[in-house]
């Protein structure tokens, strides 16, 4: 299987101490595995895209040295391919409208199963998908299995929102087929959002990647960090420390002399060095860098 990795941020700001962990732990995975790395940037929900940003985050990446390969992917561009996969979905009766408010069931996840027994009449609804009662086991490389019944612990969960958008969750495994990714590593924050990607590539008949989740960034005293707090700008004029900084994250720290080293050369080191074994189960907050 030849090997294609990618780093899929969403347009919200410029890149931040998670994302540049991230970015750097795929495209280090990807090039130890003589793969190509892509990008695409997730502007799903154009109002809410930040201007600038997009410009932001790939000369972001230049400035790091995480040079991606061919153009970067846009999924405001891809509203075709969503109808396409959504129309697949609907032939196979594996979707359904709905016109519940998200308040009706946030305590009881079987309750977004209510308009598949009483449909709506109404015009402006959600589609969401019907989930078997079946345990979903993803095997993580870096976390380890986890299992979820989607049915139980998420519900019916939305593929195209009241006001015609994708979801995330379709676009995603829909973009990850189109772009024949082969393995993802990724935030923490979506590791238990896998299952509900997987569900949907078995029912697109789409081929199921490897996943490989970072692990949450906690504090000195092992407590989680809020987005907030990781979400300032980096200092980019700051490259190689901050670069240095997240390969010790991630257990790939360099050797002192290599510290302050140009960003390719800590790069092109890390490369020969990447060991994905070696990223640890928690990761410390950056706390001088935040
Ligand atoms: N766009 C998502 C984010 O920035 C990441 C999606 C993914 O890696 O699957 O959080
Ligand atoms: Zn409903």
């Amino acid at each position: 299987m030849s090997y294609v990795g990618r780093f899929a941020p969403t347009p919200s700001g410029p890149l931040h101490f998670g994302s540049l962990v991230a970015a750097v732990a795929s495209y280090l995975d990807a090039r130890a595995n003589k793969g190509r790395w892509l990008v695409r940037i997730e502007d799903l929900d154009p109002p809410r895209t930040v201007p600038g940003s997009i410009d932001a985050i790939l000369s972001g990446l230049d400035t790091f040295g995480l040079h991606w390969d061919g153009e970067p992917m846009l999924q405001s561009q891809r509203q075709q391919a969503y109808c396409e996969a959504l129309e697949l979905l609907r032939q196979d009766g594996q979707i359904y409208t709905c016109s519940c408010s998200r308040a009706q069931f946030r305590t009881n996840p079987l309750y977004t199963c209510h308009c598949l027994t009483h449909p709506p009449s109404q015009k402006d609804v959600a589609i969401r998908i019907a989930l078997p009662h079946q345990i979903i086991t993803v095997d993580d490389v870096i976390i380890g299995p986890q299992s979820q019944n989607l049915a139980h612990e998420v519900g019916n969960f939305v593929v195209q929102r009241k006001d015609q958008l994708f979801s995330y969750q379709l676009a995603v495994v829909v973009d990850d087929a189109e772009q024949n990714i082969s393995h993802i590593i990724r935030g923490s924050d979506l590791y238990h959002q896998t299952p509900r990607q997987v569900w949907l590539q078995t029912c697109l008949s789409y081929k199921q990647p490897i996943y490989g989740h970072l692990p949450i960034v906690t504090n000195n005293q092992g407590q989680k960090l809020s987005k907030q707090h990781l979400a300032r700008p980096l200092d980019i004029t700051q490259a190689p420390a901050l670069l240095s900084e997240a390969l010790e994250r991630l257990g790939q720290a360099a050797p002192c002399n290599f510290r302050q080293a140009p960003v390719e050369e800590q790069l092109a080191w890390a490369v020969t060095q990447w060991d994905i074994n070696n990223v640890p189960k928690r990761m410390q907050d950056p706390i001088a860098f935040v």
